[in-house]
């Protein structure tokens, strides 16, 4: 007897835009079955390895493809795990990853790029763009039943108990009228030698009476010497790999050999994924033994920041039979690591040399690998060196610690940054106006992850890092302007340190500033505005918030006549009117948010309006 059931809201929406967009790429939906039956021989050659009491497999893993020009049909099989009812039910009607979920309810229903929803990996779905009606008959490694899963890819699909000898799963796609092309067995033949020749398991191809013929090389990429894989056999296995449809920025085939032999074949992309933040990503690289897929869960294969990183990492040195809990002791997976990571920062290193080609990497990876300046302890200058900053130097151009030091004019040494929410508004700050006299160059941080490694590297090459704030310069500056009286500054700076008693800690004369009246700053050592406002936003309270100091230039024009006016006490509610003024401006070009948006507005325009 067989049951209806319906598609999760999201499949039914996943379907329309799988079927509605992904038009001009139909051929994709072959690569993907394949590559799902691959994965499904991949589970069972595991099980049986570790679990022989459970799980036999019949015979020599492969994969079937079966043309039927005359009824339109196309048939791929397996001899792979198979799935039973929950199976069936859990990863065929439902989504699994969060992601794609997010990602389909906020996709437009057209227009939906290519590149974007294969990273979701539509997978088995893409079946439907190609087939009015798919049914799969499949029968789980270990267990008696078989099962039939029908769906015509319109909300939802139904289950009956079948009839299957082995284990393994049929999948039988009854083709559109338009699609009729993919009975075609030189049409077949050409798609799977592009898009599936790295499969590690042979794919027959049925000619009818023409008997069989195996289509792939079948035998791993990662394996076969390099001078025996094209570019084009490169990226098909990135793209199997990735789910991106793009060429890799980076390709890296290595093996390595001594006291320990492993193969790595690993990409960087082009794009970020869209999951790069979400606390749950994983490390990508999937762990082979002799070929023998493991697992594509190791996070112990590369440390975090390297997160974007996918590709295999195949190793004849570890137990066939070893379980994924033991894993994540396992020394020698340790050893591949360190190797692991020595030979890509060695290779961005190579890379980094291109200016333009290495910011294709910076621009969408680099906020992650910034969190290994303070993750990898034992690396942390090789990949602080590798990153690229905002600096007061150049408008456009990122700038490297090491070309920043060349720069360096005077014996001290220090590099200095500032941090902040937005580059343009940080390169506006009156705290760097001194560091511009002086031609003292300014790193412009906006990452939060700035506010992090800057903690824990404060040292790169004997340069010490220093925030501005930290800065112990003489600020003293040629200048020919006139300077308030000391003694009406004394009497300023005490009016406004009652006035502002509760957000200020303290009013002080400064020399660091040229072109602004007033500037906010933090006592030396404390934690910056920038780093308080993060917290903030986190919930962290602020129970350490730093001291504010106002900080006031004697040398312009408005403080010189506000002093004036405090000294002779005259028109004190005009002075206090200017002075909370000129406080919301300091708070604005810190990036703070101002206490009464409405007063400042007002009290501005009035001041325009006398002034033009
Ligand atoms: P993904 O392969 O990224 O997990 P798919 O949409 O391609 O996503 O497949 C969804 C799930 O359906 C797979 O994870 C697997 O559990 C199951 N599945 C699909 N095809 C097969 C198959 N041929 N044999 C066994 N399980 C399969
Ligand atoms: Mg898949």
């Amino acid at each position: 007897m067989s049951e209806k059931m319906n598609f999760q809201a999201e499949v039914s929406k996943l379907l329309d835009i799988v079927v509605n967009s992904l038009y001009s790429e139909k051929y994709i939906f072959l690569r993907e079955l394949i590559s799902n039956a691959s994965d499904a021989c991949d589970k069972l050659k595991y099980l049986v390895l570790t679990n022989p009491d459970i799980a036999k497999s019949s015979g020599e893993f492969k994969i079937k493809i079966t043309p039927d020009a005359k009824e339109n049909t196309l048939m791929i099989s397996d001899n792979g795990i198979g799935m039973n009812r929950d199976d069936l039910i859990n990863h065929l009607g439902t989504i699994a990853k969060s992601g794609t979920a997010d990602f389909v309810n906020n996709a437009k229903d057209n227009g939906s790029s290519v590149d974007l929803i294969g990273q979701f990996g539509v997978g088995f779905y893409s079946a439907f763009m190609v087939a009015s009606k798919v049914e799969i008959v499949t029968k789980k490694a270990g267990e008696d039943k078989a099962w039939k899963w029908t769906s015509d890819g319109i909300g939802g699909f139904e289950i009956e108990e079948a009839q299957k000898d082995v284990n393994g799963t049929d999948i039988k796609l009854y083709l559109k009228e338009d699609d009729k092309n993919f009975t075609d067995t030189i049409y077949l033949r050409y798609i799977i030698r592009t898009y599936s020749d790295h499969i590690n398991y042979p794919i027959v191809l049925c000619l009818g009476e023409a008997g069989e013929e195996n289509v792939n090389t079948g035998s791993a990429l990662w394996a076969r010497h390099k001078s025996e894989i094209t570019q084009e056999q490169y990226k098909e296995f990135y793209h199997h790999l990735s789910k991106n449809f793009d060429e890799p920025w980076m390709t890296l085939h290595f093996k390595a050999e001594g006291n320990m032999e492993y193969t790595g074949l690993l990409y960087i992309p082009k794009q970020a994924p869209y999951d790069l933040f979400q606390p749950d990503k994983k490390t990508g690289l999937k762990l082979y033994v002799n070929k023998v897929f493991i697992s594509d869960k190791v996070e112990e294969l590369l440390p975090s920041y390297l997160r974007f990183v996918v590709g295999v990492i195949d190793s004849s040195d570890l137990p066939l039979n070893i379980s994924r809990e033991m894993l994540q002791q396992s020394a020698l997976l340790e050893k591949i690591r360190h190797g692991t990571v020595s030979r890509i920062l060695k290779e961005l290193k190579k890379r980094s040399e291109n200016y333009d080609d290495y910011m294709l990497f910076w621009k969408d990876f680099g906020i992650a690998f910034k969190e290994g300046i303070y993750e990898d302890f034992n690396n942390r200058e090789e990949i602080a060196s590798l990153s690229r900053f905002m600096s007061t130097h150049d408008t456009e151009k990122y700038t490297s610690l090491d070309d920043y030091i060349s720069r360096i004019a005077d014996d001290k040494k220090v590099i200095y940054y500032i941090t902040g929410d937005d580059e343009k508004v940080l390169r506006n700050n009156p705290q760097l106006e001194a560091f511009k006299a002086k031609n003292i160059e300014v790193l412009l941080l906006t990452d939060p992850i700035d506010e992090f490694w800057t903690q824990t590297l404060q040292n790169y090459k004997g340069y010490a890092i220093k925030h501005i704030n930290q800065a112990d310069i003489d600020w003293k500056l040629e200048r020919d302007s006139q300077k308030a009286a000391d003694g009406d500054m004394q009497k300023l700076i005490d009016k406004l340190t009652e006035m502002f008693k509760t957000e200020v800690g303290k009013v002080v004369t400064t020399d660091k500033l040229t072109k602004s009246p007033v500037s906010l700053t933090v006592e030396n050592g404390q934690m910056s505005i920038h780093l308080e406002r993060l917290m903030r936003n986190h919930q962290q309270q602020t129970a350490f918030a730093s001291t504010r100091i106002l900080e006031l230039n004697p040398y312009h024009p408005l403080i010189i006549k506000l002093s004036e006016m405090v000294g002779e006490n005259k028109d004190m509610a005009k002075v206090e009117e200017v002075a909370k003024i000129l406080l919301d401006q300091a708070k604005i070009a810190e990036g703070e948010a101002i206490s009464d948006p409405s007063f400042y507005a007002e009290k501005l325009s009035e001041y325009i309006l006398k002034a033009i």
